[in-house]
C-alpha cells in the first residue's frame, strides 16, 4: 500500500487546477500529493473559453483573446463588448503541458497515469495494481449511476480554410438561427484567426445524439455560409446540468470539479469557478493547515440557474427570444457579471425585470411545488 498526505482521483481540469494551486501556494514542500489519472497520456480535448477576469492566470494556454462577442436571432445580430473582461480560450493540450511541466519540478507530486480508480472506502483508495491511503481525497470523478435529466451536449470541429472567412475581432457566442426541435440550440464559434475557427454546434435537452447528427447540423451551416476548409481538431462532450448530492463528501473527502458542483447549471461554464475553488482551498490549508470548504456559488445563482433550467426544459423554444432581449436589454457588462458569478444585487433585478414575468412565474411555482414535495418526502 502507498501513502500519499494529499490525493487527487482524476487528473482533469479540477485535479490539476488543484494540483497546481497546491504547489505555488507552497502547501506541498513537505506534504506529499498524488493525482491518480485513468488516461495514458494527454492530448488536446477540450477549448475552455470564459470571460476573464483574473487577467492571464494561464498566459502561455490562451489560444486567443476577444473583446466584443455577437448573438444572432431571427436574422438580426447584436455585437457587444467585454474590453473589462475579455473572452479567453484556452488551449486544453497547452494547458495539461503547462500544469504537469510545472508539478514534474516538485518531487513531493506524483502524476500516476493509466490508473483506473475501482473503489474507495474511506481513505482507501483501491485500483488495479495498487491500494492508496491518504488523509485528504479530493475527488472529481462521477459516478455512473449519476444521469441527468438535462445536458448541455455538443459537437465542434476547427476549421481551417484557405480563404479568409472568418471574422476574428469576434465570437459568435450564440446563433440561433437553426432548428429548434426538441431541444435549446445554437451555433457557436470561435475565431482564432481569420482562417482558422471552431464551430460548434450546442443543444440544451434531456437526450445527448449520436455523433453524425452534429455532424450533419454543421455540414448544413457551413453550407449555408459558404465555409468550407479542412478539419483540424474535433471535440464532442455533454456537460451534465444538475447538481449531485455531495452526501458522501465531508472534509476529508472533498468533490472538486464538475463533480463538485462548479459548473453553472443554466450554462455550462466551469472553468473559472474551479480555479476560484482551488485558489480558496489552497489558501486556506497554507494558512490553517485544515479545510473549511470554500463556497463554490451563492444561493441566488442556484436558484435563479433552476428556474431558467426549467424554462429551458419546458418552454425552450421561447429560449432565442429571451437571451437575445436579455443582451439587448442589459448592458454587456450586467449580464457577463451574472454568467460569471460577480454580479451585485442591483445587476441581479435588472436581470430579473428583463425577463418575461409569466413565463418565469410560472417555473418558480412548479419549483416551488417540487422543492414542497421532495422536502415531504425525506
Ligand atoms: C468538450 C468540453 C468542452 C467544455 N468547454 C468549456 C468551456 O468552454 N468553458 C467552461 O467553463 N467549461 C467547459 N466545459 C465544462 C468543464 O469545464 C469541463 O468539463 C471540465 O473538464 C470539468 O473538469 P473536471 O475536472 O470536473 O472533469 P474532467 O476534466 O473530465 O476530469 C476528470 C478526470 O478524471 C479522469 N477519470 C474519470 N474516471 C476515472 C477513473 N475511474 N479512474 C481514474 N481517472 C478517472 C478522467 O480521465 C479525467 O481526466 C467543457 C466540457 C467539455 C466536455
Amino acid at each position: 500500500m502507498k501513502e500519499f498526505d494529499y490525493i487527487i482521483l482524476g487528473g482533469g481540469l479540477s485535479g490539476l487546477s488543484l494540483a497546481y494551486e497546491l504547489n505555488r501556494q507552497g502547501c506541498l514542500k513537505n506534504n506529499t500529493l498524488a493525482i491518480l489519472e485513468k488516461r495514458k497520456k494527454y492530448q488536446k480535448d477540450k477549448m475552455w473559453s470564459y470571460w476573464d477576469f483574473n487577467n492571464n492566470k494561464f498566459k502561455s494556454c490562451i489560444e486567443k483573446s476577444w473583446n466584443f462577442f455577437d448573438i444572432t436571432y431571427n436574422q438580426q445580430s447584436i455585437s457587444l463588448s467585454c474590453l473589462r473582461s475579455p473572452y479567453r480560450s484556452i488551449n486544453s493540450q497547452k494547458f495539461y503541458k503547462f500544469i504537469i511541466n510545472n508539478l514534474n519540478k516538485n518531487k513531493n507530486i506524483h502524476l500516476i497515469k493509466n490508473t483506473k480508480i475501482l473503489s474507495v472506502k474511506k481513505n482507501i483508495i483501491t485500483t488495479p495494481n495498487q491500494t492508496y491511503k491518504t488523509k485528504y481525497i479530493f475527488d472529481s470523478l462521477i459516478a455512473k449511476k449519476e444521469k441527468s435529466k438535462m445536458y448541455q451536449h455538443f459537437y465542434g470541429c476547427e476549421i481551417e480554410s484557405k480563404k479568409n472567412i472568418f471574422n476574428s475581432a469576434s465570437v459568435q457566442l450564440m446563433d440561433f438561427d437553426c432548428e429548434q426541435n426538441n431541444g435549446l440550440h445554437f451555433f457557436y464559434v470561435l475565431p482564432f484567426s481569420k482562417k482558422r475557427a471552431l464551430i460548434e454546434t450546442t443543444w440544451y435537452s434531456k437526450k445527448i445524439k449520436e455523433k453524425y447528427k452534429y455532424k450533419e447540423e454543421i455540414s448544413r451551416y457551413l453550407l449555408k455560409r459558404k465555409i468550407s476548409g479542412k478539419i483540424k481538431y474535433e471535440e464532442i462532450g455533454a456537460i451534465p446540468l444538475r447538481h449531485f448530492p455531495l452526501n458522501d463528501s465531508s472534509l476529508n473527502h472533498i468533490k472538486i470539479g464538475t463533480a463538485g458542483n462548479m459548473t453553472r447549471i443554466s450554462t455550462g461554464y466551469t472553468f473559472q469557478a474551479i480555479q476560484a475553488f482551488s485558489e480558496n482551498l489552497a489558501k486556506q490549508l497554507k494558512l490553517s493547515g485544515t479545510i473549511n470548504l470554500p463556497l463554490i456559488r451563492s444561493f441566488k445563482y442556484k436558484f435563479l440557474d433552476q428556474i431558467l433550467l426549467s424554462v429551458i426544459e419546458r418552454n425552450h423554444k421561447v429560449m432565442p427570444k429571451i437571451f437575445f432581449h436579455l443582451f439587448r436589454n442589459n448592458t454587456s457588462k450586467t449580464v457577463i457579471n451574472f454568467l460569471s458569478d460577480r454580479s451585485s444585487f442591483i445587476e441581479d433585478l435588472k436581470i430579473i425585470i428583463s425577463m418575461p414575468k409569466l413565463i418565469f412565474l410560472q417555473n418558480f411555482f412548479i419549483f416551488l411545488y417540487k422543492s414542497i414535495v421532495k422536502t415531504i418526502n425525506k
